[in-house]
């Protein structure tokens, strides 16, 4: 896929949300910026967002730890120094976007593992969630609360988590083209 063709699918959902998980949120218009007008110095940044130098350099530097930015230095003829030229890395949004997704749905899969491979007790103020030995041995008592317990119901909060990895996996799919 061409650049052009990333920079329209790369929506300001997907930028956000990496940039939230990876970097910090202070950055996106400087991203937004990046994306609009390709190629920028460290002097025009500034200026254009009303920042000092070293400001836009700390952003530039956090994503750039995280390999979303890319530049090229050039030479000023009349000082003689090199400035930077920063750009987006933009199919990488798109790849951190996808890993992002992909570590929630495996997460919640353990989640719900977990709670398939073990039915547990917990008393009605859920302070705590106690294996099937545990309950017979504290007498179906709550160790915290004195209160019984009870075999809890975890259908349903398997269905949520469930729900939730339906949704990510939606979001993946909208935006599987930043993968090709
Ligand atoms: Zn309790």
């Amino acid at each position: 896929m061409g650049d052009s063709q990333i920079k329209m699918k790369c929506p300001i959902e997907v930028l956000k949300m990496v940039l939230s998980r990876e970097v910090g949120e202070d950055t996106l218009e400087l991203v937004q910026f990046l994306k609009k007008n390709g190629e920028t110095s460290e002097f025009v940044l500034a200026k254009k967002l009303k920042e000092d130098v070293n400001g836009i350099r700390n952003q530039i530097y956090r994503l750039q730890k995280v390999n979303l930015v890319k530049y090229s230095k050039k030479k000023d003829k009349e000082k003689g120094w090199y400035v930077y030229f920063w750009d987006l890395k933009l199919e990488n949004f798109g790849f951190r976007y996808h890993k992002i997704l992909e570590n929630e749905i495996l997460a919640l899969e353990k989640i719900i593992k977990r709670k398939e491979d073990k039915e547990f007790f917990t008393c009605k103020n859920n302070c705590v969630e106690i294996n099937y030995e545990d309950g017979l041995n504290s007498n179906y008592t709550c160790p915290e609360c004195g209160e019984a317990l009870d075999l809890c119901d975890v259908k349903k909060e398997i269905e949520v988590y469930k729900k939730r990895i339906e949704r990510l996996k939606q979001s993946m799919d909208k935006y599987s083209s930043l993968l090709q």
